[in-house]
């Protein structure tokens, strides 16, 4: 099987104690069964105290069972930040989860591909600061590894879809160029014609409902909570800003390499693009919010956040999910109506 990577992907190196979030905070750390079956038959103190914090969580997983007497963190994260499971026993006997977090691989028509999650700090920074990072993802070897006219159709879609994020336009007319396209591949991939999106018969997607949306998701960090709630409430006079929108266009890159073949493939290319609208709302509400009140939060840190409470939690994507096919407010039309009402109040 063939692999690619994007640019960044080998420099990559976790920067353990130095970490200002890490992975060894706030989750559940899945423990797979051939780690466990090694945990099992280590002996002593460390051993003993594997098997303790060992459990099975709400979903049939085994985890690590979080330790909140100081702040929840993996049980096996010691004072100076350091994991005692990979100084005990070695790099090699790490869970599947802490061997290869953040990386991730999505396997498509024969191929693998291999990103980083945005949910890890020094992963982001590596995003942010790499122009044209996935290049190699849809180059012409890669759609020439695609099996049949179809998907050679689908990643050369995937590459004009990221291609909008690499324009100087404004955020908001990107995220409408790409809802619009993303239409009208929907429609070739369905045998139709392409025809432009026909809002006449909905209404406006409420922004208010994306935030109430978020709220209701569960959450780890209770800066983040109380910070979406801030936001939330002046959700409807955001102030956008260029800035933001820069660091905007690499995250929107990510996630459809991360999200859009999936979702192509799956019948719904308009899943990965409204996901990515509603990324943007929430991101660019917290800046908007914390620029108004000089608080100091990096916009890396706001997307990395995003990306570690929404996108690692099955019971938040499940939510999503949910609202995306259940909600009609959340039509491509009524969201298409939304971005064109903001646009309004811009100019
Ligand atoms: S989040 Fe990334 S840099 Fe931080 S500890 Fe985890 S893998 Fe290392």
């Amino acid at each position: 099987m063939k692999n690619f990577y994007p640019a960044f992907y080998s420099q990559f190196k976790c920067i353990a104690n130095k970490c200002e979030d890490s992975c060894c905070k706030d989750w559940d750390i899945d423990v797979d069964s051939e780690t466990e079956q090694y945990y099992n038959s280590v002996s002593g103190e460390l051993g003993d105290k594997i098997r303790r914090l060992t459990v099975t969580d709400k979903y049939g997983e085994r985890v690590f069972i979080n330790n909140t007497e100081c702040g929840v963190r993996c049980p096996f994260w010691n004072k100076d930040m350091l994991c005692d499971i990979y100084i005990g026993l070695g790099e090699e006997h790490l869970s599947h989860t802490c061997a290869t977090f953040p990386r991730l691989k999505v396997d498509h028509y024969g191929c693998s591909e291999h990103i980083l999650s945005f949910a890890c700090p020094e992963a982001a920074r590596f995003m942010l600061r790499t122009e044209n990072a996935y290049d190699e993802l849809d180059s012409s070897e890669r759609i020439d590894t695609a099996p049949d006219d179809v998907s050679a159709f689908m990643i050369e879609s995937r590459r004009r879809t990221a291609e909008i994020f690499r324009s100087g336009d404004p955020m908001i007319y990107k995220l409408i160029d790409c809802l619009v396209m993303t239409a009208q591949i929907e429609r070739i991939l369905q045998g139709e014609e392409p025809a432009p999106l026909d809002t006449s018969n909905y209404v406006e997607a409420d922004i208010k409902s994306v935030f109430e949306l978020h709220k209701g998701f569960e959450i780890m960090s209770k800066k983040w909570r109380d910070t979406l709630n801030s936001a939330a409430e002046e959700c409807e006079n955001i102030i956008l800003s260029r800035e933001f929108d820069d660091a905007f266009g690499k995250f929107a890159e990510y996630y459809i390499y991360r999200y859009y073949l999936t979702s192509l493939n799956e019948g719904d290319a308009m899943y990965a693009v409204k996901r990515i609208i509603f990324a943007y709302l929430i991101t660019s509400g917290i800046y908007s919010y914390i620029h108004k009140y000089n608080i100091d939060i990096s916009i890396m840190r706001i997307l990395q956040r995003y990306s570690k409470e929404v996108e690692h939690s099955y019971e938040n994507t499940e939510k999503m999910n949910d609202a995306l096919s259940s909600n009609d407010n959340y039509s491509a039309e009524s969201i298409l109506l939304m971005l064109e009402g903001i646009c309004d109040k811009l100019s």
